[in-house]
């Protein structure tokens, strides 16, 4: 599934889960293969933006998205906004009696000093999100049952602990169209779901600031899977091959999904994950390209059979 659809994995990498190292090695294979290297200025930061182009007021009365620069944004999610929590006096890390350090700091160590650091160790990961289970899962990896690692947990999520549940393997049960049928989706109603299948998906552009995308906000099971399609729709978009409808239909659009999101994932209506509807979101990427969003050879593969990044390896973008 973290593979890119033109792109497989080496014979050598046999495991289910790929360490972070061989992850590495496949991105910069990829990178090399298709000549990205030398597109890339590195060790630059870019520390402002300034749109050089006509007014806001001007901007405001537009219909429709225009102008020929472009910018996309792609600095992750978490970049810049390390979370490092203040204690009051004599609360924080000194009043415990041993090392206290920021998973940052953790990561930055490298896997044989990291290792060597938590061996034979009571370790306390404080937190429950990514990074705190990596971490624990690498105590369990290190310290067997010798020193079981300590969660310290402020709010519960419900953690899947396998990609199996009972017998079967979850993108079994929310990758394909038929799980797809049970849940909701946005612009629902015969007139609102025909909208909802002409109109683009906006979740990488905003109606109201031209020249400019985001890729890679978004999240599901493999993130090469989400970001890779709406790539490829960006390129096509760029290479002039869809035209948007109006700035007041996208945004209509997006009042819709906002809609939808509040109502069915509540006070978490923020998150970006798409993972349930990720083949129902490729469909509508897809049309916008002109390609077939039905990629499977016959009706029972079609409604029972993973989607995967291997569905996409032939998509051939047409213009409008
Ligand atoms: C602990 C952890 C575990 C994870 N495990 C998985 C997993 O198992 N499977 C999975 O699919 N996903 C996983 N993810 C999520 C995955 O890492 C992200 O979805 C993915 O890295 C997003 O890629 P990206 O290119 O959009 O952003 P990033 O990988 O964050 O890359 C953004 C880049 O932009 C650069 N940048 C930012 N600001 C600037 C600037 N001003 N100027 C220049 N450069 C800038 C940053 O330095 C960075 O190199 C995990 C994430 C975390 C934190």
């Amino acid at each position: 599934m973290y593979k890119y659809s033109d792109f497989p994995w080496p014979e050598s990498v046999t495991e289910m889960f790929p360490n972070h190292r061989q992850v590495v090695a496949y991105l910069e294979a990829y990178a090399r293969h298709f000549g990205l290297l030398g597109c890339i200025r590195f060790g630059h930061q870019v520390v402002g933006m300034e749109y050089d182009g006509v007014s806001e007021e001007a901007m405001a009365s537009w219909g429709e998205w225009s102008g020929n620069d472009f910018v996309v944004l792609c600095i992750g999610r978490f970049s810049g906004v390390t979370h490092i929590p203040t204690f009051a006096e004599g609360k924080g890390p000194e009043a415990f009696d041993g090392q206290v350090i920021h998973s940052i700091e953790y990561a930055k160590m490298g896997t044989a000093k990291a290792k060597e650091m938590i061996r034979s160790k009571r370790v306390t990961v404080v937190g429950y999100l990514k990074s705190a289970l990596d971490i624990a899962a690498e105590c369990a990896e290190v310290n067997g049952t010798a020193h079981p690692c300590t969660m310290v947990v402020r709010t519960k999520h419900w953690i899947m602990p396998d990609y199996f549940a009972w017998g079967v393997h979850i993108s079994k049960l929310y990758l394909n169209r038929f799980s797809e049928l049970l849940i909701h989706k946005p612009g629902e109603g015969f007139l609102l779901s025909l909208l909802a299948t002409l109109l683009t998906p906006w979740e990488c552009i905003h109606p109201k600031i031209p020249q400019l995308a985001v890729i890679g906000y978004s999240e599901s099971i493999a993130n090469l899977y989400t970001s890779e399609l709406r790539a490829k729709w960006l390129a096509h978009f760029l290479d002039g091959g869809i035209r948007l409808p109006s700035v007041t239909a996208m945004q209509n659009d997006v009042l819709e999904w906002e809609k939808y999101m509040k109502r069915y994932s509540g006070q978490y209506f923020r998150r970006s994950g798409i993972a349930i509807l990720h083949t129902w979101y490729n469909d509508q990427l897809c049309r916008d390209m002109g390609c077939k969003p039905r990629r499977k050879k016959g009706f029972f593969k079609e409604l029972f059979e993973v989607y995967r990044p291997g569905d996409y390896v032939d998509l051939l973008p047409k213009k409008q």
